[in-house]
């Protein structure tokens, strides 16, 4: 098993790897993007490829458990964060995760969750109707450790934390996920747009 086995998905992760690299949201080979494929694995970025010029060959396969299924192949140090909401949740098709600007300073300056209300653009999560509705988004600290991380994020999903499909890590970037990779990217240029409006009107106050 390869990615050359899915080349639709391959092709498909490639071209949001390309257009979030051109916005630079995951520089200097950060950020790591997957999709789901079959019953019980994921397609995911290798470690430190730049993410802007992004090849089929630059992906690998591993189980829900994180694990290489070619062990000379590195993935991604953050590849157990998406292996634990593949598990969480079998309607997860990918998981997109950046490290822009605007994401990683409002994760700073708030706790542990943002609110954000009164944007159009929150609707673009299909749980979102109206902009009058109030979007929390939790906040982790920052953790080295993956596997440890992964219990943290599995135990807010258990209570029911996540209202919308992403979170945030402080200091380090956003986590999104959807259904397959068109709703993933919707859900991840949902968010870092919602991230930039509320940076912008934080600067604009002060
Ligand atoms: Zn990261």
């Amino acid at each position: 098993m390869n990615p050359d086995d899915f080349p639709i998905e391959a092709n498909a992760l490639c071209e949001v790897c390309h257009v979030f690299g051109e916005r630079q949201w995951c520089l200097a080979t950060s950020g790591n993007f997957s999709a789901r494929v079959g019953d019980k694995h994921c397609m995911i970025t290798q470690s430190g490829k730049e993410k802007s010029r992004l090849s089929p060959e630059d992906l690998m396969i591993c189980d829900l458990d994180g694990a290489p299924v070619d062990r000379k192949l590195k993935p991604s140090n953050e590849t157990p964060l998406h292996s634990c909401l593949y598990k969480l949740d079998p309607g997860i098709g990918a998981v997109l995760h950046t490290h822009s600007a605007s994401a990683t300073v409002l994760s700073r300056a708030a706790g542990a969750e943002i609110t954000i209300t009164g944007f159009e653009m929150q609707k673009a999560f299909a749980s979102i109707k109206s902009h009058d509705e109030k979007i929390n988004v939790v906040i982790f600290d920052n953790d080295q450790d993956m596997q440890a991380f992964a219990r943290r994020v599995g135990q807010a999903w258990d209570d029911g934390q996540f209202t919308v499909p992403g979170f945030l890590i402080r200091g380090h970037g956003l986590y999104a996920w959807g259904k397959d990779i068109a709703s993933a990217q919707q859900h991840a240029e949902g968010f870092e747009f919602l991230f930039q409006c509320a940076w912008q009107e934080r600067l604009a106050r002060t």
